[in-house]
């Protein structure tokens, strides 16, 4: 999608409902649709009028204008931008036109399957689906192994055409499995046949410390907003299932020692090349609490903070991983940062470039 119309924070503000509690220069402190009870004095959605991002420390949602106008609307940020594009580029501006759909999206939220059962289609789901050349090439190229990538079962989510993914419905449920609850799929309202989002990219299991498949990643093949989404459907146009946040849990769990960092795909790579365990922030600044409880079930000798060395310059992240540190002390865990080599970003970038270096070496 080809972005000609800029759609800024100010266009969103001009046309949703957000109750804005409190402006500290160019950020604003607003109550979050989704997760927060009206009559707060202090909310968990922060909006940055001049960044265009919006972060809930909550509910992990966050994004650019664009993808803020898409959520509260309940359209996918296709529609969402088609219909913005037309109303900003005609100079239209009325004010708070949009009573976003919340209501239909806080009914759909109601339900959402439980680990076992979305463990159960989403295993089931991508045994039906493939992996194409390009996306195994990437993984490949990240540092896991043929086997590994088996392992983990990543799938090309692109598929087509609409009948190819019925089928593959059809067939899930076939196998007594219902896809009620799972993010991801939907039912046509014309036709009440299930279906699914056909993203653009390859997904990536996200496990729970039982293993349980609880969501899948989308590493997306363009990414015009971010690299990663979740399989999710919640557009208003069908019946669907929004995605939660999930941490992404991996690795051989024998010594208790375990690492934490963001991002699904970093740690499996991490995971793969050190034989460590690993825990995956889906974003640094969400899913703290997840992370605590997950710590206090798998309860860690040691706990390893390995995040991105760019930490120190972006302040976003520096603040995150400050909340992180202080939530460890005040639950009693034991834990050291580590960092490495600047010209790496990732620990997965590090490992990758180590592993290269030894078999030169070698
Ligand atoms: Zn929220």
């Amino acid at each position: 999608m080809r972005e000609l119309v800029d759609v800024t924070m100010q266009d969103v503000l001009d046309r949703v409902r957000i109750t804005v509690l409190k402006q500290r220069g160019n950020e604003l402190n607003c109550l979050c649709p989704y997760c927060d009870e009206p009559h707060r004095r202090e909310g968990h959605l922060y909006i940055n009028v001049v960044k265009d991002t919006f972060i809930c420390h909550k509910c992990g949602r966050q994004g650019n204008a664009l993808q803020l106008y898409a959520l509260l609307t309940g359209q996918d940020t296709k529609e969402a931008y088609k219909e913005l594009a037309q109303e900003i580029s005609s100079g239209l501006r009325r004010l708070h036109h949009i009573q976003y759909k919340l209501q239909y999206t806080q009914s759909q939220q109601k339900y959402i399957a439980p680990p076992e059962t979305r463990d159960k289609v989403y295993r089931e789901f991508l045994k039906l689906l493939e992996l194409s050349e390009e996306h195994k090439a990437d993984l490949l190229r990240r540092g896991l192994s043929e086997v590994a990538v088996k392992v983990k079962g990543y799938k090309t989510l692109f598929v087509t055409p609409k009948e190819k993914r019925l089928e593959i419905c059809r067939t899930l449920q076939e196998k007594g499995l219902s896809l009620e609850g799972i993010p991801g799929f939907f039912k046509h309202k014309s036709t009440w046949e299930w279906d699914f989002i056909p993203y653009r990219g390859y997904a990536i299991p996200v496990r729970n410390l039982n293993g349980q498949i609880v969501g899948l990643q989308v590493r997306m093949d363009e990414p015009a907003f971010s690299k990663y989404r979740w399989f999710s459907s919640s557009s208003s146009k069908d019946v669907g299932t929004p995605a939660e946040a999930n941490l992404h849990v991996t690795g051989s769990m024998e010594d208790k020692i375990v690492y934490v960092t963001e991002g699904a795909l970093k740690v499996d790579v991490a995971s793969y090349l050190s034989r460590q365990t690993f825990i995956g922030l889906p974003g640094v600044s969400s899913c703290h609490r997840q992370l605590v409880e997950t710590l206090k079930q798998f309860q860690p000798k040691l706990v390893i903070l390995a995040f991105d060395m760019d930490y120190e310059e972006k302040v976003e992240v520096r603040l995150n991983v400050e909340k992180v540190k202080k939530l460890l002390i005040e639950n009693g865990f034991k834990f050291k940062q580590i960092t490495w080599d600047k010209e790496f970003k990732g620990i997965d970038d590090y490992l990758l470039h180590l592993k290269q270096t030894q078999k030169r070496s070698a």
